[in-house]
């Protein structure tokens, strides 16, 4: 496997105060990474400097090989770096049908005339791409009319109809039912069939059903990386989560067993 995405040593301040601090980060070709870290800990800085949107003090950012330091943020979208912003923007007059055409059209950088698809095909992953969000009988009404879960697996589509090598979404579940974040869980697994994906995350129960690798975040650095029973159990993650008890504290080990994200 190669490595798509490589941040090397990134150090991000703002006014002297470090959001982010010596960060090493990788991932591998067809991924899915999920990130934790409590408030504060650098996790939006972390996605902007991969997007472009903030630059890096120190370090380097690298995704396919190519180092991005010289590149603005709509160059990097073009490149395959696409983002889902954590409130969903699609279009509400539209249907989600017409938003997921508008969104395929916005093609790549790479000879754009060569490898535009033809309508027909266009029309096909139109298709495919509202059987995989499941809004196929929700496909021709407006889009204001869907529920707020609808509404983030509309925009993952818009995301994933982009054609991106890599995406990055942001707490996609947050305010969302169990019932919807359960169907938002689903499509990310599905769409981590073909893609690598990188989703920033809060909710744990979310984490535990999505999760292979995750890594936490904390004062804007790697704390640690592995399983979602490894982290939970590592006493810095338990530590930076609940804090350390104080000493006439009597701490009963069971009751750090789950820490509360
Ligand atoms: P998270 O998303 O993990 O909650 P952020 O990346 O938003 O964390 O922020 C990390 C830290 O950097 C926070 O302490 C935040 O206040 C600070 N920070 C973020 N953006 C800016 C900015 N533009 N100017 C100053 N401080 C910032
Ligand atoms: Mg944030």
């Amino acid at each position: 496997m190669s490595k798509i995405l490589e941040i090397e040593d990134v150090t991000v301040s703002f006014d002297g105060f470090k959001a982010l601090n010596h960060l090493t980060f990788s991932v591998e070709t067809g991924e899915l990474r999920v990130i934790i870290g409590p408030n504060g800990a650098g996790k939006t800085t972390f996605l902007d400097v991969i997007t472009g949107k903030v630059k890096p003090t120190e370090g380097k950012v690298r995704f396919q090989g190519r180092d991005l330091r010289s590149l603005p943020e709509h160059k990097r979208a073009r490149l395959g770096i696409g983002r889902k912003f954590q409130t969903p923007r699609v279009y509400l007059n539209l249907t989600p049908r017409e938003n997921l055409e508008l969104a395929g059209n916005r093609t790549k950088d790479v000879f754009p005339t060569l490898f535009r698809p033809t309508p027909s095909d266009e029309k096909r992953s139109v298709k495919s791409l509202l059987e995989t969000i499941d809004l196929t009988i929700k496909a021709d009404i407006p889009a204001a009319l869907l529920s707020h879960g609808e509404k983030q697996r509309l925009e993952i589509g818009m995301l994933v109809a982009q054609s991106p090598d890599l995406l990055l979404v942001d707490e996609p579940v947050a305010g969302l039912t169990d019932e919807e974040t359960e169907k938002v869980g689903d499509l990310l697994l599905a769409l981590a069939e073909s893609h690598t994906i990188v989703v920033i995350e809060h909710d744990m129960e979310f984490v535990r059903q999505i999760a292979n690798k995750v890594t936490v975040l904390h004062q804007g650095s790697v704390l640690c990386e592995g399983s979602m029973d490894e982290v939970q159990s590592d006493p810095r993650v338990i530590e930076v989560y609940l804090g350390t008890p104080e000493e006439d504290h009597d701490p009963t080990p069971t009751s750090v067993h789950e820490p509360v994200i």
